[in-house]
């Protein structure tokens, strides 16, 4: 690995965290030293913007539900889905029931403070331990999001993809050199919020950053490098959209996707080629586009009958009831237009 080209690394934290203590953002994750509410917070942030996490107080609402290891540790699915709902990737709250229970299991219900240690719990990868060690032990760990990759890239006007993985090792390698080991916690929160403002993806504002007499790029714009992008799978989706007696139509989740929630059922194209399409959705989840025609049908037209697996539920309980959230949207907007069938 190549060694950090700094002349003066004491002065580069220095101006790092001179800045950060005076401009520095405050988060609910950043007032706390609890590692299960760290933890909590770095796995929601995966995947997540802060803007999202912070939205309708999901992060505080979460924890009241699940305010320690035990609580999520005796979790039902559908209480975890449901707790998750609105932040997508929702293996990830399943993760974090299997890292409390084996947290609970293998070490008494105390999180081990040292990186590599954490590194061994379900769902939890070198960056969330590196985060838990430092932000909650205050452990000379480094992490790298995609915040500091980019500024490290900068900083050191490095040409080699960053998700690759001799670019990551660099990186990596940089972020543990640089780390200021008095004051992990404040570093590593210092850093990732130079890329969260100062050294933004699109609009660097490079003669205004903290740490511009340390910064080697002419062109921040073109770094960071990375591999080309995965394309998005187009995928068509039937629905079906049946109320009786003030009961929806709904199928159970068995798929990777979005297992153990409920949706519309879903027909092929041949199946529902003699119905009408009341509306149109489209929505975006991991890698896929989704378009998905919505046919708005009473109990004859049910193609093929009801599958084993399709239930009718109360519409006055489906708040209840862990949905996707872009199914919850069209659901609520057919109610919206028919109002008749959903009163
Ligand atoms: S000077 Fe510009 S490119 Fe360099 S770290 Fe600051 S914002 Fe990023």
């Amino acid at each position: 690995m190549k060694r950090h080209p700094l002349k003066n690394v004491r002065a580069f934290r220095t101006a790092l965290l001179k800045w950060f203590q005076q401009e520095g953002k405050s988060y609910p994750w950043r007032e706390t030293r609890d590692p299960w509410a760290i933890l909590v917070s770095e796995i929601m942030l995966q995947q997540t913007t802060v803007s999202a996490v912070i939205a309708h107080g999901r992060y505080e609402k979460f924890l009241q539900e699940f305010p320690d290891l035990k609580t999520i540790a005796s979790a039902s699915e559908d209480q975890l889905l449901k707790a998750w709902e609105g932040l997508g990737y929702y293996n990830r709250v399943r993760n974090l029931q299997k890292c409390a229970q084996a947290i609970l299991g293998i070490y008494q219900g105390t999180f081990p403070p040292d990186s590599e240690t954490l590194e061994t719990l379900p769902g939890i990868g070198k960056y969330t331990a590196g985060a838990i060690s430092s932000f909650a032990f205050e452990q000379a760990a480094p992490i790298v999001d995609s915040n500091i990759a980019r500024v490290l890239a900068r900083l050191f006007d490095f040409h080699e993809p960053i998700d690759r993985t001799v670019g990551q090792k660099q990186i990596w390698h940089w972020a543990g050199e640089l780390l200021d080991p008095k004051a992990p916690r404040l570093f590593n929160s210092a850093i990732m919020e130079l890329g969260q403002t100062y050294c933004s993806p699109r609009h660097p504002s490079c003669q205004s950053c903290p740490v511009h007499d340390f910064c080697q790029t002419r062109e921040p714009m073109s770094l960071p490098i990375k591999k080309p992008r995965k394309q998005f799978l187009q995928v068509e989706e039937h629905a079906l959209f049946l109320v009786k007696k003030d009961q929806l139509l709904l199928t159970r989740e068995t798929g990777p996707r979005r297992k153990g929630f409920w949706h519309l059922p879903l027909r092929s194209a041949d199946e529902v080629s003699h119905l009408e399409i009341s509306a149109t959705h489209r929505y975006t989840i991991t890698h896929h586009k989704v378009t998905l025609s919505l046919y708005s049908i009473s109990e004859n037209q049910l193609p093929g009958g009801q599958n084993k697996d399709e239930q009718f539920h109360p519409l006055k309980n489906l708040d209840e009831l862990p949905l996707p959230s872009p199914i919850r949207r069209v659901i609520n907007k057919a109610c919206e237009s028919l109002t008749n069938s959903c009163s």
